[in-house]
């Protein structure tokens, strides 16, 4: 289900354009237009949750299938290793209310 004004709901739908990394009938996963890292990818939920809190709480399994997708990211990226980053609220840094997975990889971070 859609939110009205809801920017991953619009990239989703097709609306806003993205470069899709990967997309399955419950996430869609595209490429962050301010990369933090060499591959900085977003995985979300086609249904709408406003943080990863709410996503375990109605679907766990759905939460479980973003971290597959991460891990599938990153075979084919970095030899299957990343950085999962969920921020949760505005202090955490948290700027769109959709929930998302930022995937880090592509390359050795720093810590
Ligand atoms: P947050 O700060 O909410 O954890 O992460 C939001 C992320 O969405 C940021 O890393 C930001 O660069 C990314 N972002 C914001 N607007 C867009 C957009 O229009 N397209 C794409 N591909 N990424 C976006
Ligand atoms: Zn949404």
């Amino acid at each position: 289900m859609s939110q009205d004004n809801c920017l991953f709901c619009g990239i989703i739908a097709g609306d806003i354009p993205s470069e899709k990394v990967y997309e399955d009938d419950a996430v869609y996963a595209f490429k962050d237009i301010n990369p933090k890292a060499k591959v900085h990818v977003l995985i979300v939920p086609k249904r709408h949750y406003a943080n990863v809190a709410a996503l375990a709480k109605e679907d766990a399994s759905l939460l479980a299938h973003i971290v597959e997708v991460a891990q599938s990211v990153a075979d084919d990226a970095f030899h299957g290793e990343y950085r999962l980053v969920f921020n949760t609220g505005k202090d955490a840094g948290q700027t769109v209310f959709h929930v998302h997975a930022h995937v880090l990889t592509g390359e050795v971070l720093d810590e």
